[in-house]
């Protein structure tokens, strides 16, 4: 497939920002290229703008090149980057599964590009004769989101194949929740596909939300053209180091990771086993999607009782439903003991 075709022309045409210590790479001892300071050690040098050693790393633990690696400010930075290199706004559009991922709607208003979502079937499964049926000649990306969020499966595997191979454009594969589910990462098909992005993040498995660190996965091509648009220093010093640093510990990690799978089991059947719970669904992530009778009572009886959970009402498919996160043992056995008193005070 000929990227170039979908590229937006001012991006095609762009001359990105040259970093003053992208025109010498090699041992200095005198830099008086960049107007920083001389002082303060630590902190005074601009970071590496494509976080070299960094996506070193990644590419051993992830199996890839590091040319098919970018490293964003969390993985939204990635998906608004989607829309400002492929999408012309009031012109194309993109489409989406329904419910999902919330940013990808916000960052297709943003940038004023149209969005289309397309109902998943009532199991939350993906039909992709029916996707592609609603794009067009000015669909520039679909969005997939797999294991689902708010729902929490996985999309049929060879549903998303139908996609990546019948639809001509970008195709962003969102994989956040990858490390707790069984199936095998898109990851492996990126030298198949030169359309696929994939998406991971350091925010959920590996426990780093608050170091703001994503990543995209994709040809060296489009890897290219993100590095072409994106902020020059989008992932900083700091951001930096530390991701390298906890990077050692992926035993860590899948530890971590088997502990939360293991409380969501018994979590689940426990949540079955109360009155004000109607249907849990099958969850491939670290959250349960869970219908219960009234959503807003529950919501606003857990928030009285300080327990934040995600109220899901209102959202497609996702009538009287709550996002709930697995939490430590403790958080969870707090969250069913309060839903107990809520079942007792009903019953009052
Ligand atoms: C949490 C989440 C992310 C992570 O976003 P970051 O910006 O990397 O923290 C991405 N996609 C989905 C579907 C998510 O639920």
């Amino acid at each position: 497939m000929n990227i170039e075709l979908f590229i937006r022309k001012n991006i095609r045409h762009l001359k990105p920002y040259s970093c003053a210590r992208d025109e010498f790479q090699g041992i200095a001892s005198v830099h008086l290229d960049a107007n920083e300071s001389p002082y303060n050690p630590n902190f005074n040098r601009y970071p590496d703008p494509l976080q070299r050693t960094l996506k070193e790393k990644i590419a051993e633990i992830k199996n890839v090149r590091p040319a098919q690696i970018m490293t964003a400010n969390g993985s939204d930075e990635a998906i608004d980057l989607v829309f400002r290199i492929f999408c012309e706004p009031r012109e194309d559009n993109v489409v989406a599964m329904e419910p999902t991922y919330g940013m990808y709607k916000v960052a297709a208003d943003i940038n004023d590009v149209e969005y289309r979502p397309v109902l998943l079937e009532e199991n939350f499964q993906l039909n992709a004769s029916k996707l592609l049926t609603t794009t067009d000649k000015h669909t520039k990306a679909v969005f997939l989101c797999s294991p689902n969020n708010p729902s929490g499966n996985l999309m049929n595997h060879e549903e998303i194949r139908a996609i990546i191979q019948n639809f001509n454009g970008i195709v962003v594969i969102d994989e956040a929740y990858v490390d707790f589910s069984t199936e095998q990462t898109w990851l492996k098909e990126l030298d198949n596909y030169t359309n696929l992005i994939v998406l991971h993040t350091f925010s959920k498995a590996w426990g780093l939300a608050s170091l703001r660190c994503g990543l995209a996965f994709a040809s060296e091509e489009i890897i290219a053209l993100f590095n072409k648009v994106k902020y020059p220093y989008n992932v900083n010093r700091l951001t930096q180091n530390q991701t390298l640093d906890e990077l050692n510990y992926g035993d860590r990690k899948n530890t971590w990771v088997e502990m939360i799978l293991t409380e969501r089991e018994p979590l689940a059947e426990a949540l079955k086993s109360l009155p004000v719970v109607e249907k849990i669904y099958k969850s491939d992530a670290n959250f349960l999607l869970v219908k219960v009778r009234d959503a807003d009572k529950t919501y606003r009886f857990l928030t009285e009782k300080g327990i934040i959970v995600r109220n899901r009402n209102k959202i497609p498919l996702c009538n009287n439903c709550l996002r709930i996160t697995v939490g430590t043992p403790d958080e969870n056995h707090a969250l069913i003991n309060a839903l107990k008193d809520f079942s007792n005070c009903l019953n009052k």
